[in-house]
């Protein structure tokens, strides 16, 4: 998996295709196991997903690429505020 130019690989998006097989008569896609698709954030810490079907997944990896960018809250402001208190102690 390549990222885009530009985009900036903060957390660890995790999508997996699922299993499935065309229906030749509907052209529908019947899956065994569905699609699915989870984002493990290395800024926020935070885990989002997993989400699970063709529709959410897509959905969601959208969502990810600009709400949580937007909402994201960055666990170092934590680390280096206890690593000033370690010091000034
Ligand atoms: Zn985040």
């Amino acid at each position: 998996m390549t990222g885009q130019h530009g985009l900036i690989v903060t957390g660890v998006l995790t999508i997996d295709a699922g299993q499935g097989y065309e229906d030749k008569e509907t052209g529908q896609i019947h899956y065994r196991t569905p699609p699915r698709a989870k984002y493990e954030c290395g800024l926020c810490l935070t885990r989002e997903g997993p989400v699970y079907g063709v529709a959410p997944v897509r959905d969601f990896v959208r969502e990810i690429r600009t709400g949580h960018r937007a909402r994201c809250r960055p666990a170092t402001t934590t680390a280096t505020q206890h690593q000033q208190g370690a010091q000034a102690a």
